[in-house]
């Protein structure tokens, strides 16, 4: 409940302001995103690699609402991966695209197009492409488009989010040979028309999707931190003989370090979702969203200031 409040308030300008203002915004924003420039990108990239983890970017922005914003969007990421393969780091870093970035509100059609303009740069310097999944009245586009990058850039990864009714059909559907899916609980607001209301609920639903996956033939990307989902992800992997190289966990940059680490000294592929850029507040409200206790902070912090 306090998780759906958050994500309301999100859009309301007062509290954008409030939040973008606060001095707490900073340190929290410091602890998600690796800073404002490509070149904070490379940087903690390479940290990352050098600590035996892998990476997939995420250039900050999304409900792009003009043509030109969604052609510099398209242009940040072309400009971000030529500089990956500058510093030598992608492949294996790859890149995560919200298609609302790149115009999908405007015209899907101009959505997949510059989405298609990143997946052939990914591919020329040999890396990846996963497009994010945004919120419920998206899906099916994201799909589409999908399925429209996949006849070219068979490689392109999808991502399905386990708190959507739909998600286990959608799962069978792309557990296929050479399909590359991440799995995740889902991070907006959801009726419960479309949506499982409770925790629970969500997390046997990822459970079931995480079972057609790694039985599947595909590659599972399994984005979670909840300890439980992961102990289950790697007893699933024991049980369908899946190598490190035919699966991997995936967790966002500065959340439980210290578990991604772990996986990592137990063999298991482990790519961190790294975001970067100024347009930090809808990413870090949805973090905030996850993390309640975080907002007591905030709260407490605009009090005293
Ligand atoms: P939770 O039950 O939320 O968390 C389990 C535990 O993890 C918590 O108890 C806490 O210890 C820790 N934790 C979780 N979140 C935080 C946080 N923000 N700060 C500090 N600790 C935390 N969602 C989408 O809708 N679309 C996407 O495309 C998408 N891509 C993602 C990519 C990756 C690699 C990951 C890891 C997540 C992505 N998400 C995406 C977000 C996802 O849907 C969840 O909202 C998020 O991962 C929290 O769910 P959880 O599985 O970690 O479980």
């Amino acid at each position: 409940m306090l998780r759906t409040a958050i994500l309301a308030a999100a859009g309301h300008p007062t509290v954008e302001r409030l939040v973008t203002t606060a001095s707490v915004a900073q340190n929290l924003v410091a602890r998600y995103v690796a800073g404002d420039q490509v070149e904070d990108a490379v940087r903690v990239t390479r940290d990352l690699i050098a600590d035996g983890l892998t990476v997939t970017l995420d250039r900050l922005g999304e409900d792009t609402t003009d043509e030109a914003a969604a052609a510099a969007t398209t242009a940040g990421y072309t400009g971000l991966l030529e500089a990956l393969a500058a510093a030598g780091v992608a492949p294996p870093a790859e890149v995560s695209v919200k298609l609302s970035a790149v115009g999908q509100r405007l015209d899907p059609k101009l959505a997949t197009e510059n989405a298609r303009k990143i997946c052939q740069a990914a591919a020329a310097i040999g890396t990846t492409v996963t497009l994010d999944m945004e919120d419920h009245t998206t899906t099916d586009l994201t799909l589409d488009t999908l399925t429209a990058l996949r006849a070219d850039y068979p490689q392109t990864g999808a991502v399905l989010q386990a708190y959507l009714r739909r998600t286990e059909t959608d799962c069978r559907d792309l557990a296929v040979a050479g399909s590359r899916v991440r799995l995740c609980k889902g991070a907006y607001a959801e009726p419960e028309s479309v949506g499982f209301e409770t925790a629970l609920d969500v997390d046997r639903s990822y459970v079931r999707c995480l079972n057609v996956l790694m039985a599947g033939d595909g590659y599972p990307m399994l984005a979670t931190h909840d300890p439980r989902l992961i102990a289950i992800g790697e007893e699933r992997a024991r049980w369908y003989d899946r190598t490190p190289d035919s699966f991997e966990f995936q967790m966002l940059h500065g959340v439980r370090p210290d578990e991604q680490r772990r996986l990592a000294r137990e063999g298991y592929t482990v790519r961190i979702y790294l975001p970067f850029g100024p347009d930090w507040y809808p990413y870090l409200m949805r973090r905030l969203a996850e993390r309640p206790a975080y907002v007591a902070l905030f709260a407490r912090s605009l009090v005293s200031s």
